[in-house]
């Protein structure tokens, strides 16, 4: 593999979250020469959509995805999902993240839950059409298949892809899918149309939280040259967004050296 561009990389602000609001991390990345930023909305409206679009365009920052929406199980998901697709509009995202839902409240059942999920997104679909906002689902591991998200595999979100046409493809996030006997098959079939966004970290062994737990490129097992193999082979040639969620370490670090530690690893690690 040659060494990865490093315009592509991107910060998806959850890195950093615990010590800088969104002003601060769009700031920091301008300051590091990140290229790139994928904002969470309770940030954006923290801030104020209309200053975010503002400071996202005078720092010529690209919105690689906003995050997120999706939980199309829990109740309310319909109106959350309008204004993320409003809101994604207003950022000029290249992606609206779905995070799509785990099971159905004081439900046991798996399929009915994804085909609840499936029909929300068809119910939203015409609208993120119609504002050009792309939909991403990202498949999650499948230890969060019960509260995060039922769509645990490419091969799972692109089947509801399959069915539902236009305007919706996957985020492959390597610490989601690293582990799949069929990524390589999948991320093919996904093609260059499909795959709207590429999240990197990495998976720590051992992991001692199920969420917030990622580790840096580089410090844990996943093959991320390997992964970065597949998805530019696919025709892929977007951003390659950095999200670790980390508790117990990068959160509770200087956001200026996590920002310079990304940079590093992403050149050599990734
Ligand atoms: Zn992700």
């Amino acid at each position: 593999m040659s060494a990865p561009d490093s315009s592509k990389l991107s910060l998806n602000t959850a890195t950093v979250r615990e010590k800088w609001n969104l002003a601060q991390a769009i700031e920091g990345c301008a300051r590091h020469g990140i290229r790139g930023i994928s904002p969470w909305r309770d940030q954006v409206a923290e801030l104020g959509l209309n200053k975010a679009v503002s400071l996202v365009k005078s720092h010529g920052l690209a919105v690689t995805g906003l995050c997120r929406g999706g939980f199309f199980t829990a109740r309310d998901w319909r109106d959350d999902n309008r204004r993320a697709i409003e809101e994604a509009h207003a950022l000029g995202a290249q992606c609206l993240v779905l995070v799509v839902g785990g099971l159905i409240p004081g439900s046991k059942d798996l399929p009915g839950s994804r085909e609840k999920v499936k029909e929300g997104i068809a119910a939203i679909l015409p609208e993120a059409r119609k504002a050009g906002v792309p939909l991403a689902i990202e498949p999650l591991h499948p230890m969060q298949a019960a509260d995060r998200a039922c769509v645990n595999t490419l091969k799972q979100a692109l089947d509801i892809c399959d069915a539902l046409g236009d305007g919706i493809g996957v985020a492959v996030d390597a610490y989601h899918v690293w582990w799949d006997p069929e990524l390589e098959a999948q991320v093919a079939r996904a093609g260059k149309k499909r795959i709207l966004a590429y999240h990197i970290c990495d998976w720590l062994v051992p992991t001692r939280d199920l969420l917030n737990d990622r580790g840096m490129m580089g410090d844990g097992v996943i093959d991320l040259p390997r992964i970065r193999g597949m998805v530019e082979g696919a025709g892929y040639a977007g951003f390659h967004e950095v999200e670790i969620f980390s508790k117990l370490d990068w959160w509770q670090r200087d956001p200026d050296t996590v920002l310079s530690t990304c940079k590093d690893r992403h050149a050599r690690m990734t």
